[in-house]
C-alpha cells in the first residue's frame, strides 16, 4: 500500500489532516511551547519538520491537536498515544492509526477491526498499548 495517498482524518471533525505530502498537527510540548508539526504520512517513517524556533527534546511528550478543530487527539485507550483515522486509498477501508506522543519514540499501530499491524523500532505488544 502506498501510504502517502491515503487520507488521514480527525476523529472529531472529520477534517483532512494531510496536506501535500505531509500530515499537519498543532502541538504543545510539556514546557507549553506550541508549534505546528508536519509529519510524513508514510506509516513507519518518523521524519517530521517544524519551525526552527520550535524545539522538541528527545523523550519529551507532545500533545497533538487537530489543526482544524483543536480537538486533543490523545487516544482514550492510552494517553501516551495519539489516534487519528486513516482511509486506505485502494480499498476505502477505515483504520485507526495510533502513534507515540513521545519525541523520538518510533512506534505506530494500524488497527482495523481486530487486525493490528505495528511499525517502528520501538513497537510493543498492542495489548500493552491498550491496557497499561
Ligand atoms: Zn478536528
Amino acid at each position: 500500500m502506498s501510504m502517502k495517498d491515503n487520507d488521514y482524518i480527525c476523529p472529531d471533525c472529520k477534517g483532512h489532516l494531510n496536506v501535500g505530502n505531509y500530515l499537519v498537527f498543532a502541538t504543545q510540548t510539556e514546557r507549553k511551547h506550541k508549534g505546528l508539526i508536519m509529519m510524513s504520512p508514510v506509516v513507519g517513517n518518523y521524519e517530521y519538520t517544524h519551525h526552527n524556533k520550535f524545539i522538541l527534546n528527545e523523550g519529551e511528550k507532545v500533545d497533538f491537536e487537530c489543526p482544524i478543530c483543536q480537538s486533543d487527539l490523545t487516544s482514550s485507550q492510552n494517553k501516551d498515544y495519539a489516534m487519528i483515522h486513516m482511509v486506505g486509498e485502494l480499498d476505502g477501508s477505515e483504520y485507526e492509526l495510533y502513534f507515540s506522543k513521545i519525541t523520538g519514540n518510533k512506534s505506530t499501530y494500524l488497527v482495523a477491526n481486530d487486525d493490528v499491524e505495528s511499525f517502528g523500532a520501538h513497537d510493543l505488544d498492542f495489548e500493552d498499548l491498550l491496557y497499561n
